[in-house]
């Protein structure tokens, strides 16, 4: 099966799954997708006899067609290779009577590694065989891992650059020092300041700047996004939903052809979009439950149809959660609609002008048939850290717990359960900790990792205990109107 990408907007130009990797949003503002993906299935028997990257091979083989086996098979080798620090890759673990799905055991310790370690391999082959040699700039704006995680990917990886903003002050320390810390001659970071979405509302306003990209042009570069709305991210994750999958077929847990269900924490809708390309492919899906904490816009979309951003932003302990325009969400959309371009720009337009939408009928049975949802607030994800640790001696950072938490309130419908696990406690000491019902007030991020190690037995990934003795070396802060500029000097500076 050929992969053909066009704009969720617009469905007349088309290109391939390298040009859509190396373009990430498409010029009107639309987020590429794939239409035949609903006829192309992957052998779920065989999935359930192997392992990660074998399994890896086969959904990146079929979601990208235009590589070849061999160049798959390389990013596969390289994007999962000695940066993890277990050989499954993402394990599965019991947590009561239910599933905990470890995303969190890469190079940055949060669930993004997945993606981000691919995503650079699948550029870099792209650029050398479908791109016109120019150089790329990945601009790319988080809550907090993302940046990391992409700053990680594409440290020193050639013909690429790469800039990160994040909210000032609405980071943790240790998530700050990450970032701020990072090695690489072709890396360039700036708090904003602002939130996430300005962040991100400016860095697509940026995308879409003729001017800046005409000035950028002539200099022999490009941009390009490392956001979760890049075919290139999303393909990766969903590898793991059908490793799951088979690692519960392979321990006897369920035989192959049973539904499952998974439980995502959700932000910008990436992740557990990557569990419904699964469905679509073949996997066994039962419910996909979206978790939400306060900032819970996504809870009411799916319960009512009506998508309303406007609404109050809730800084939360589960920081790469606190989103209000979720924008994989228009992937969703698109395919719930039967590919109804119009539709969708009709949509988004309403979305941005008026700052909500509401979909037909039809779409809203459709999503309300596969997915649930649910919301927990910073009460319920704490008891809920305290209890996962006293009672089932688990303990789970605070994205997971959210997740944790809705899933506990979900009604079971008797299919096994998956919840997503998409960040180390260790990632998010201080809040934990807390949690767990210390008092850290006074206490560093580092003085919280320790305190939490003795108190749990439990070691702190090397990654972040070692960023103690770290240099910092991006030191820069910057309003939302300077973001530009601070792209056009990073890619002056690396690409000199
Ligand atoms: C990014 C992130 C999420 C949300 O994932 P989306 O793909 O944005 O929905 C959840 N937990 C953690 C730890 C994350 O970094």
């Amino acid at each position: 099966m050929e992969t053909l990408y066009h704009s969720t907007r617009d469905a007349r130009d088309t290109m391939s799954s390298k040009q859509a990797i190396l373009t990430g949003i498409a010029p009107d503002g639309g987020l590429f997708v794939c239409d035949n993906i609903t006829q192309a299935t992957v052998d779920l028997a065989a999935i359930c006899a192997q392992e990660y990257h074998a399994t890896a091979r086969d959904v990146l083989g079929t979601l990208l067609s235009d590589f070849t086996a061999d160049e798959i098979a390389a990013c596969v080798e390289g994007a999962y290779g000695e940066q993890w620090d277990t050989k499954a890759i993402t394990p599965l673990t019991p947590i009561g009577a239910d599933w905990l799905l470890e995303l969190y055991h890469g190079p940055t310790c949060a669930f993004k590694d997945v993606a981000l370690q691919m995503l650079p391999r699948l550029m870099s082959v792209a650029r050398t065989s479908a791109g016109d040699g120019k150089n790329v700039m990945i601009l790319t704006a988080t809550s907090g891992d993302t940046g990391k995680a992409a700053l990680e990917g594409f440290a020193d990886v050639a013909g690429t650059g790469v800039t990160v903003f994040y909210p000032d002050g609405k980071v943790s320390d240790v998530q700050r020092l990450q970032m701020v810390c990072q090695r690489g001659g072709n890396v360039a970071v700036a708090g904003i300041r602002g939130n996430f979405d300005d962040a991100q509302t400016e860095v697509k306003r940026i995308f879409a700047d003729d001017a800046i990209r005409g000035r950028l042009a002539d200099a022999g570069c490009v941009l390009s996004s490392a956001n979760s709305i890049n075919v290139g991210r999303l393909v990766p994750q969903v590898t793991y939903y059908f490793d799951a999958y088979s690692q519960l077929v392979r321990s006897g847990t369920i035989t192959v052809g049973e539904q499952i269900d998974f439980c995502v924490p959700t932000g910008n809708f990436g992740d557990v979009l990557a569990g419904y390309y699964a469905k679509l492919l073949g996997l066994p899906v039962g419910r996909l439950i979206v978790a939400s904490n306060a900032n819970n816009v996504l809870t009411d979309f799916i319960t009512t149809g009506t998508y309303d951003r406007r609404r109050t932003f809730h800084k939360t302990i589960s920081p790469s959660m606190d989103i209000l325009v979720s924008s994989n969400l228009e992937r969703l959309v698109y395919y719930l609609s039967g590919g109804d371009c119009e539709l969708i720009a009709s949509y988004m337009a309403d979305l941005a002008n008026k700052g909500h939408y509401t979909v037909s009928p039809a779409i809203l049975e459709k999503l309300q048939a596969d997915f649930g949802c649910g919301c927990a607030d910073d009460d319920a994800t704490r008891a809920t850290i305290r209890a996962t640790w006293n009672e089932l001696g688990v303990l789970i950072d605070t994205h997971t717990a959210v997740g944790k938490a809705v899933l506990d309130e979900y009604p079971n419908e008797g299919r096994q359960r998956v919840c997503l696990s998409t960040a180390s406690p260790y990632k998010f000491s201080a809040d934990v900790l807390a949690a767990l019902g210390h008092d850290v007030s006074g206490l560093d991020g580092f003085a919280c990792m320790d305190k939490l190690e003795a108190l749990t037995n439990t070691t702190a990934p090397e990654q972040l205990s070692g960023l103690r003795s770290a240099a910092e070396r991006h030191t820069a802060v910057c309003d939302r109107d300077e973001m530009g500029a601070f792209v056009e000097d990073a890619c002056a500076r690396i690409f000199a």
